[in-house]
């Protein structure tokens, strides 16, 4: 009898809860129910933050600053979503983290922490507000997105006929080999799934084996299939763990498949930050060798703000083999004697980067 009432009492009082919170919420315009983000293209990272109730422009006010993105909302209420806040945020190379304060209940702020700097590496965010869901449902949407799209572009090097030595001497050389992802980050993933954390690994491990022949001094930022920091870092530990790998090292390369929504996108491309001005050398070299050795359409040497190219002291340089969402690449990228080939090509790269050549 005694937990009978006791019941209906839990009961009574949850009632009463959810009465008070909805009406809270009521209270406001607009509450917060979603916020996700996916890459839009190479360039752009799209956020949705969807909410019930309608806004004017007036109540939504967006500011970027530095590695900040500030959205404030006023009026409106968080409602439920601390739970499921950034769950669908760090698929992107862009956001780190989203954080959300609602001291002032008349206002929820919505900060986005992320990896590229605003000002200082060419991002926009653009905000525009879609209220035309029905059902009294609404979205925000913020692309954020590269300025300069064309970045610089060098499109072949050319060293004439000169050619990399595989066999070289690169005794006492310290380089640094970063197999891109792995663990619980598979990178991209091939039509017939493969990973593209599996083929950076593999064409590493061979250089890796080339170059200590050579009498390098090889650092591998993994050996295996493992995240680097650990499964639950953000995306800025998962990367800055690589790059501390970097710490002493005379070269960093980090190894990638590039991906693409267009199976029909192709080719081949190394990328440098202007951070150190021998990346450039350095990203042009192993391109001229991966056009060589890999044969794929070249799609230059561009510069980037990738985070490990960006963090790294000494020449530094980003390759994408090839696409992994191309069916054909994909085949390529899967066999052992074409990732061989992509190792010489990334040695007698490093050859004559050391060598002058
Ligand atoms: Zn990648």
């Amino acid at each position: 009898m005694i937990r009978k009432t006791l019941t209906a009492l839990t009961l009574m009082l949850m009632f009463c809860l959810t009465i008070f919170g909805t009406a809270e919420a009521a209270r406001a315009k607009a509450e917060l129910l979603n916020v996700s983000a996916y890459n839009l293209d190479r360039e752009t990272v799209r956020i949705q933050i969807d909410y019930r109730g309608r806004l004017d422009s007036s109540d939504i006010n967006l500011n970027v600053s530095g590695e900040k993105m500030i959205l404030d909302l006023n009026d409106t209420a968080s409602g439920r979503i601390n739970r499921t806040l950034g769950r669908n945020i760090q698929a992107t190379n862009i956001i780190d983290n989203v954080s959300m304060n609602n001291a002032d209940k008349t206002r929820t702020q919505l900060v986005f922490s992320m990896i590229i700097d605003f000002d200082a590496d060419g991002y926009t965010a653009n905000l525009t507000a879609d209220t035309s869901g029905g059902r009294n449902f609404s979205r925000l949407i913020i692309d954020v997105e590269r300025t300069n799209k064309s970045a610089i572009y060098h499109p072949e090097p050319s060293y004439g006929d000169v050619y990399g030595n595989i066999d070289g001497d690169l005794s006492g050389r310290v380089i640094t080999l970063d197999a891109g992802h792995g663990g619980s980050d598979n990178g991209a993933v091939g039509p017939s799934r493969l990973t593209e954390k599996e083929v950076t690994l593999a064409v590493a491990l061979k250089v890796e084996r080339m170059l200590a022949a050579q009498g390098a001094q090889v650092i591998m930022t993994r050996t295996t299939d493992v995240d680097v920091a650990s499964p639950y870092a953000s995306n800025t530990q998962e990367l800055q763990a690589r790059c501390d790998y970097a710490n002493g090292a005379e070269m960093f390369i980090s190894i990638h498949c590039n991906a693409f929504s267009n199976p029909q996108s192709n080719g081949m491309e190394t990328f440098y930050s202007s951070v150190n001005s021998e990346s450039y050398r350095l990203a042009a070299l192993l391109n001229e060798e991966l056009l060589r050795y890999g044969g794929l359409n070249n799609r230059g040497v561009k510069t980037a703000n990738f985070y490990v190219i960006k963090h790294t002291a000494c020449p530094s340089s980003l390759i994408e083999l090839a696409f992994i969402t191309n069916y054909e690449e994909e085949r390529l990228l899967a066999s052992d004697e074409y990732q061989e080939r992509l190792a010489q090509a990334i040695v007698a790269a490093i050859n004559r980067f050391f060598n002058g050549y």
